[in-house]
């Protein structure tokens, strides 16, 4: 990947940093786009260039249009225009329907999905003019099964599938690839905040017997966005364990 640039949203933490420390591992100039957590993407940023990589740190709420094109604007001036882009950012804020504001739906909507919409938008061009690119949408086994008190969330990575599907129709005759990859209970901040009793049980649901790691749902993505995944587009790749079986 030494002639590409990839943006991962939601770079700093998580599933997202693991993805950028493997896109970058194969060769790839890696913008890492954060909301808040600017130390934390300095450190993904670090630990890239430490080993020979190519990389900058870019705060964004991938949500906002004007944040995003500002993103855009600013990863092609350091890196040049990215053709792999990994729509990784995303929040939970469950909670059971009949008490659910429509704060918390839209919150989560606009941070799941409108910065899918907003980023595929920007990134699209590029792509175009280049004949070649890849996109690799984040969703989660709660947008493929449902799951009770994340109405919200699980709408949102459903609606990244169908995203998914759609712009794969749009744009797979001009060598450009668009998937979903669907992770299950992976070790994060998103999962410690559920407590361990959540997890543990969980656990056991899982035919592996354990919470995934980032580094595992982090080497889907980078097969997705290599040359040898040029035949795959419009598809969800579950990684999970065994949990959706
Ligand atoms: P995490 O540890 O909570 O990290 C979330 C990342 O998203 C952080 O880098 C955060 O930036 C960024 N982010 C949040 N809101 C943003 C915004 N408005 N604009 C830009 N960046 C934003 O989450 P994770 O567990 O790694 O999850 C990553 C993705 O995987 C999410 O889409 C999540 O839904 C999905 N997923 C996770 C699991 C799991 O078990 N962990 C399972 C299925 C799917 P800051 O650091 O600046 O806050």
């Amino acid at each position: 990947m030494s002639d590409r640039v990839a943006l991962v949203t939601g770079g700093s933490r998580g599933i997202g940093r693991a993805i950028a420390l493997a896109l970058a591992e194969s060769g790839a100039s890696v913008a890492v786009n954060y909301a808040s957590s600017a130390a934390k993407a300095d450190e993904v940023v670090s630990e890239i260039v430490a080993t020979g990589g190519n990389a900058v740190a870019v705060k964004a709420d991938v949500g906002d249009p004007d944040q995003v094109a500002a993103l855009f604007t600013t990863v092609s001036d350091q890196l040049g225009d990215p053709t792999i882009l990994v729509n990784n950012a995303g929040i939970t804020d469950d909670g059971l329907l009949m008490r659910m504001s429509v704060e918390q739906w839209d919150r989560v909507l606009a941070t799941n999905l409108r910065s899918a919409f907003l980023c595929t938008k920007t990134a699209l061009r590029p792509m175009l003019r280049a004949k070649w690119g890849r996109i690799v949408n984040i969703s989660s086994v709660s947008g493929v099964a449902g799951n009770p008190g994340q109405g919200n969330y699980a709408a949102s990575k459903a609606g990244l599938i169908g995203f998914t599907k759609s712009i794969a129709k749009e744009v797979g005759s001009r060598g450009i690839t668009v998937n979903a990859v669907a992770p299950g209970f992976i070790a994060t901040d998103m999962t410690d905040a559920l407590g361990a009793s959540v997890t543990d049980a969980a656990a056991q649901q899982i035919s592996v017997g354990r919470l995934g790691t980032v580094a595992e749902v982090a080497s889907a993505v980078r097969y997705l966005a290599s040359d040898g995944a040029s035949y795959i587009t419009g598809q969800t790749i579950v990684v999970d364990g065994g949990l959706a079986l």
